[in-house]
């Protein structure tokens, strides 16, 4: 158990805003009740947006004062961060060693924010070239959108949350950011130590709450510029549906495949990184290794490295450091994935390892002989489990891992960079990595997928493109 103050209301204006109703927040793998957060309401929201419009005309400050912000808040996450990976551990579920992970991320997403922040520029246009307008220089400058309304999913409460507030803060934006309602307190954490670091009053409002409720609000507020989302496709199409003619970024989710090439180096650690990566955040990550396709020619010996590897990892308690996976979100959700394994063995696919579940734990999963059109492959299982597949030519691979309603990445293991490369081109995917697995992700490299997988790019330096409006200035010279 973690020994933070246990009840959060909103935090509108630098101001606690107490709510008539609550929402409880348990701890995943105890199912206690750990903290509770606001149940926010329409006027909670209309509060925010008004304090976050006022803070956005007041506030004057320069990048160097936001980037000193940002500095400021990484070095107190650094000094706090034992006890926000604990908060993590409790409210999400994954392992302790996968939150203290996330942490480190988050403050480096916060950190590459701040380097960012002086760098935000325009571009000059060579509009003097054309015969006629010799007289005329012209030049982009870029410009906060205003306020920004800032959704988030369950899984990455820190990480993900920085992907919002550091390019938002950076790039001189106010938010009203409304956490998923069943991981909020890592959130209202990050909100007290921004505020600590000289967030000026206003620039950040949280209001907790469900998405049908604080989250619709929020969509019908029009005093709210831009949307930067992510979660699941089904709420990233309403969102897009729902917020009219303003910007929205959707990052959605994935069944990121993996291709291994018959002549990948190094099998064995191959088959451990996609296994690894696979259940690693209790599998509850939108670029966990979900789909993996093996040449046929070295399919049996990585399914046996796989099952070997994920026999090796337990679901426990995740505090306990020998465990590799925690409770999933809930047990519904676990349940769902197992009854997808269960109609693929119905279906002629088969248990390499684990497939069992007790609760809300379910084991490190390998299945074997799947085909493209079972859920464990075409939908996004979310779930500890990885699904191998067979390919007899790459063209084949890349067309097996086209052949899905997302593209977010794809990891390619092979040697032959001609082929790695042709193929590289052909995966309809917004990222590519090759010789790793499709968890890769560098918190400053644009990220963002295609598809249902959304729209719009993450990675400090492109959301900050994102929320900002490029503004043309022209000069009649006379
Ligand atoms: P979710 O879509 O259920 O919820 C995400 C957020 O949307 C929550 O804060 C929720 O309260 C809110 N919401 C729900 N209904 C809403 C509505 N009608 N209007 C406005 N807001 C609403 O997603 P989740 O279960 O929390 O997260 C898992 C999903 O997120 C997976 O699909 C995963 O792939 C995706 N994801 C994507 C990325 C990425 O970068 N592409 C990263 C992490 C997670």
């Amino acid at each position: 158990m973690t020994d933070v103050m246990t009840h959060y209301p909103h935090v509108i204006h630098g101001e606690k805003r107490e709510s008539e109703e609550t929402i409880d927040v348990m701890h995943k793998f105890d199912q206690t009740v750990f903290a509770r957060v606001g149940r926010g309401t329409e006027s909670d929201v209309d509060a925010a947006v008004v304090s976050a419009r006022q803070a956005f005309k007041e506030t004057s400050w320069s990048a160097e004062d936001r980037a000193r912000i940002l500095r400021r808040a990484a070095e107190l996450f650094l000094e706090r961060k034992d006890e926000i990976a604990r908060v993590i551990t409790a409210e999400v579920g994954k392992v302790y060693r996968d939150a203290a992970l996330e942490v480190q991320r988050g403050i480096d997403t916060l950190l590459v924010s701040a380097d960012e922040a002086g760098q935000l520029t325009g571009h000059t246009i060579p509009i003097n070239a054309k015969s006629g307008q010799e007289n005329r220089l012209a030049f982009t400058v870029r410009e906060p959108v205003g306020v920004i309304g800032a959704i988030t999913p369950f899984n990455f409460p820190f990480n993900l949350t920085a992907h919002k507030l550091g390019p938002a803060i950076a790039s001189g934006n106010a938010v009203v950011l409304k956490p998923a309602e069943k991981t909020p307190v890592t959130a209202m954490l990050m909100a007290e130590v921004l505020e600590e670091a000289g967030l000026p009053d206003g620039m950040l409002n949280v209001v907790n709450g469900y998405g049908h409720e604080v989250g619709s609000a929020m969509l019908a507020h029009d005093g709210i510029d831009m949307f930067t989302f992510t979660g699941s496709p089904d709420v990233g199409r309403r969102i897009k549906a729902d917020s009219g003619i303003r910007k929205v970024t959707l990052e959605l989710g994935s069944n990121a495949p993996n291709i291994v090439y018959k002549d990948a180096k190094g099998l064995q650690q191959v088959a451990e990184a996609c296994v690894g990566k696979g259940v690693m955040h209790n599998g509850q990550a939108c670029i966990s290794v979900q789909r993996v396709y093996v040449h046929e020619e070295i399919y049996d010996t990585f399914a046996a490295h796989a099952k070997a590897a994920a026999e090796n990892l337990k679901a426990g308690d995740p505090m306990d450091p020998k465990t590799s996976v925690g409770p999933m979100i809930d047990e519904a959700s676990a349940a769902r994935a197992e009854s997808w394994i269960q109609e693929a063995v119905a279906a002629g696919a088969e248990i390499i390892a684990g497939g069992t579940r007790e609760g809300a734990l379910l084991q490190p999963t390998v299945v074997g002989r799947v085909e493209n059109d079972m859920k464990l492959s075409c939908e996004e299982v979310f779930a500890p489990v990885i699904v191998l597949q067979t390919f007899s030519s790459i063209e084949e691979a890349v067309e097996k891992a086209n052949d899905s309603r997302y593209g977010l990445q794809a990891g390619l293991f092979i040697s032959d960079m001609d082929l790695a490369f042709r193929s590289a081109r052909a995966l309809a995917y917004g990222g590519v990595i090759l010789n790793d697995v499709s968890t890769f992700r560098a918190d400053m490299m644009p990220y963002g997928g295609i598809k249902d997988s959304g729209i719009g790019k993450e990675g400090p330096k492109y959301a900050m493109e994102e929320m900002t409006n490029e503004k043309v200035i022209v000069m009649n010279i006379q």
